[in-house]
């Protein structure tokens, strides 16, 4: 395959692959995303997990392929199937680059929400191309909706937009001339809240790097602070954040299944590497590769079940969404420390990719919303 002409459209979820002899063919999204993460994105992995690539070729590439553009809705109902495994594709490889896959798809599904048609014109393709790149800073609200916490920006009206002060501790996916998705409080209007883009080139926001992590150090994750940030009208995703939060929720949720998909398929990988030299003695673990296939198939199944419906306003499926992503932060955990139980002193030299994926495990577990978050909401629904 020689190279790539984008995507064709969501429903379609293919992508045109050029070959050598100038032939075209239409093959699976995930095949040809997951082509480009074998072979451009395998050898940064390393790299990217200590944090000195941050690999925004490849995101841009991605995207060139068609990877942040298949859940946008063009002629049928909204279906994030293809996204996801998309991303599972890219996770199989690096979770750090699948955790900015989702970063991104999950700003474009903001933008392909909104009702502010002058904002989607202006950056919904070049969001969904990957020309311009970003992420979100819903963690804090996400938390805040459910009472975890308060809301850590604020803004009042003023004309033609608003002014917004504060600061959210970790953004993912950003650079200088980068955009994220997020919300603040209105002083002015106590009780309502707003949702709109932060454009990192402004001036009056400032992004600090963030202490070394566990994991996703190439993720470019910063500190963002907002010094008195006037951001117009334009920029408005949601005059009521609320509403809007409830309708893109359970897309937010269900699109970081394909962080834990791909992850889990690597483990078992991993676990069925190591079979012929250590099966004789692997045998005697609790927990096999056989397990973990049986459990991804089920969890892949749900994935997909609930996916092709992200807007479903219903509490059940609402409800399906949290137990599925909980299960999927406990699957990554489980899958990532059999893997490392199953590759003994292999998997513990730092060159061997089973440690990296045990700290990628967590990361799922602990992303908003965390593992305790969603035993919460269960509790409370
Ligand atoms: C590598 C990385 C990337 C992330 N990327 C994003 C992103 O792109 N967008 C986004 O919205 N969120 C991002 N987060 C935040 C993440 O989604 C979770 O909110 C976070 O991991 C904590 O979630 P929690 O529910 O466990 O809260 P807890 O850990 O229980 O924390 C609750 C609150 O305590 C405060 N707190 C705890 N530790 C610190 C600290 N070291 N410094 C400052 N405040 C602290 C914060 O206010 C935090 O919200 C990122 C976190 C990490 C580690």
């Amino acid at each position: 395959m020689g190279g790539l002409v984008g995507a064709l459209g969501s429903s379609a979820a293919t992508a045109l692959a050029i070959h050598e002899d100038g032939g075209t063919s239409a093959t699976s999204l995930a095949d040809v995303v997951g082509s480009i993460a074998r072979k451009q994105l395998a050898p940064l992995a390393g790299a990217i997990d200590e944090g000195t690539v941050y690999p925004e070729e490849v995101l841009r590439r991605l995207g060139e392929a068609g990877a942040w553009g298949s859940h946008v809705p063009q002629d049928g109902p909204a279906d994030l199937r293809c996204a996801i495994e998309a991303m599972a594709a890219i996770g199989e490889v690096c979770g750090a680059t699948a955790f900015m896959a989702w970063c991104q798809n999950t700003l474009v599904w903001y933008v392909a929400n909104s009702t502010n048609l002058k904002l989607a014109r202006r950056f919904g393709d070049s969001f969904a191309a990957g020309r311009l790149l970003g992420g979100t800073g819903l963690s804090n609200p996400m938390k805040s909706f459910f009472g975890i916490e308060k809301l850590k920006l604020k803004g009042r009206k003023v004309d033609g937009g608003y002014v917004v002060r504060g600061a959210l501790p970790w953004v993912s996916n950003l650079g200088p001339d980068h955009f994220f998705g997020t919300i603040f409080e209105r002083e002015d209007a106590p009780g309502e809240t707003v949702m709109f883009l932060a454009d990192c080139a402004d001036p009056a926001i400032t992004l600090q790097p963030c202490k070394p992590f566990l994991a996703m150090d190439g993720t470019g994750t910063y500190g963002v602070q907002f010094r008195d940030v006037f951001v117009p009208d334009e920029l408005i995703l949601a005059e009521q954040a609320a509403p809007f939060v409830k309708k893109i929720r359970a897309g937010f949720i269900l699109l970081q299944a394909g962080m834990a998909l791909g992850l889990i398929k690597d483990c078992i990988d991993v676990m069925d590497q190591v079979g012929s030299p250590l099966g004789h003695i692997n045998r005697y673990l609790p927990q096999q590769p056989v397990q973990f296939k049986e459990l991804f198939s089920e969890l892949e199944r749900e994935t997909m079940a609930l996916a092709r419906d992200p807007l479903n306003p219903d509490e059940t499926y609402w409800r399906r969404v949290i137990a599925l992503r909980l299960r999927a932060g406990d699957a990554s955990v489980a899958a990532a420390h059999a893997a490392m139980l199953h590759c003994g002193a292999r998997g513990y030299l730092k060159s061997h990719r089973a440690q990296r994926r045990l700290r990628e495990a967590y990361f799922v577990a602990i992303v908003t919303p965390a593992t305790k978050q969603l035993r919460k909401m269960l509790a409370d629904a």
